[in-house]
């Protein structure tokens, strides 16, 4: 039985952190197997709030960092696709004919997108920012995706690619199965205990921080405020490091055992924050490891996305065709080019003749 596709990704807009891994990356890797995956690095995406040619070179190395950050994390390039959005043509003209089949009151109304221009300091809704989910929906159709794991904030997006897929199923013929999605992962706090792990907030630990920095990023984290002695009974609810505790630390004793000293005021946040240090650092350990085997092999990680992006080709084209047929555009330039060929051969064969006979 052929597998379900599968499509999601990352916009490569800097490095990845926790929060990417407890979030996305963990559940892709364990989806690799079920179905036939693609994960897109959404540059043209990062282009709808940061486009200066400052931010267009530092894709080079911020896909390159998504990459090599999501297989240390498990995924095996030779059992999915990892692919550069910008170099597959097809989906730009995909973007334009789904541009057609929802409206500017629909995109409008979305809450996500607001929120994007906001983030980003924008005064007017970019034509392009407003697009965001139409861009989605050709990169989820292009290769017919079954299914897209998404965070809670894409959810409306993927909606507004159903909608999509209907009405061009509707309207042209069946092209597109109905993706469906899969809210993933969790939302981890970052370590100032205010906000979700952000880089733009600076409340991150990365995934290729080494252990020094992980020791310090959690020694200054913030804990339960109330308690400024350690043996004052602590919050466990909400406080960020044992909420990194129950993601990281394996040894679910040694964590039951904090909590319930906390919690009776019998141990002092440094020890909690040691151990934490230790386990976090202890789960980053093999990450780091498998950076430094796949950069031993200089260019596999650029090889792995030229290869994966030369398949998602040849996909993206396939669907482009069905779309074309099904909305019947080749026809129409079959046609025309068909009698303007024939026209063009005949003029130049008689040009041909002409001259001929002049020698
Ligand atoms: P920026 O600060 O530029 O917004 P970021 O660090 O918040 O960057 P995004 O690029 O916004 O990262 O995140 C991409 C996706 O990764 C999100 O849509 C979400 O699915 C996931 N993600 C990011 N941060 C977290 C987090 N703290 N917890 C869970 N998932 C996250
Ligand atoms: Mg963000």
């Amino acid at each position: 039985m052929t597998k379900k596709r599968l499509l999601t990704g990352d916009r490569p807009t800097g490095p990845m952190h926790l929060g990417h891994y407890v979030g996305s990356i963990k559940n892709r890797v364990r989806l690799q197997d079920e179905y036939e995956c693609y994960f897109i690095i959404a540059d043209l995406h990062m282009l709808t709030t940061k486009n200066t040619p400052e931010d267009i070179f530092d894709i080079r190395t911020n896909a390159y960092e998504v990459a090599i950050a999501n297989m240390a994390c498990g995924l095996d390039p030779n059992r999915c696709t990892i692919y550069l959005q910008s170099a597959i043509h097809a989906v730009y003209e995909m973007n334009l004919f789904f541009g057609n089949l929802t409206s500017v009151p629909r995109l409008s109304r979305l809450p996500s997108i607001k929120d994007m221009a906001r983030a980003a300091h924008l005064n007017e809704m970019p034509y392009g920012l407003l697009g965001y989910p139409v861009l989605q929906a050709a990169d989820i159709l292009m290769p017919r995706a079954h299914i897209v794991p998404v965070g809670k904030d894409n959810q409306a997006h993927v909606e507004i690619t159903r909608e999509i897929a209907r009405r061009f199923n509707f309207q042209y013929g069946d092209v597109f199965p109905i993706p469906d999605y899969l809210v993933e992962g969790d939302t981890l706090v970052g370590t100032d205990g205010d906000a979700k792990m952000s880089k733009s907030i600076g409340n991150t630990i990365y995934l290729f921080d080494d252990a020094k920095t992980v020791g310090k990023k959690i020694k200054g984290m913030y804990t339960d405020p109330k308690r400024v002695h350690a043996n004052i009974p602590g919050t466990v609810e909400g406080n960020p490091v044992f909420s990194y505790h129950d993601h990281f630390n394996p040894n679910t004793a040694e964590v039951d055992d904090l909590k319930r000293r906390y919690r009776e005021g019998a141990v002092g946040d440094v020890e909690v924050k040691e151990k934490l240090t230790i386990a976090i650092n202890n789960f980053l350990d093999p990450i780091r490891e498998r950076r430094v085997e796949i950069e031993a092999d200089s260019g596999y990680v650029e090889q792995v996305i030229y290869e994966g992006t030369m398949r998602t080709n040849q996909i993206a084209e396939e669907t482009l065709m069905m779309m074309k047929k099904a909305m019947g555009l080749t026809g129409v330039w079959n046609k025309i080019s068909r009698k303007g060929r024939k026209r063009l051969d005949k003029q130049q064969k008689a040009a041909a003749a002409a001259d001929g006979a002049q020698l």
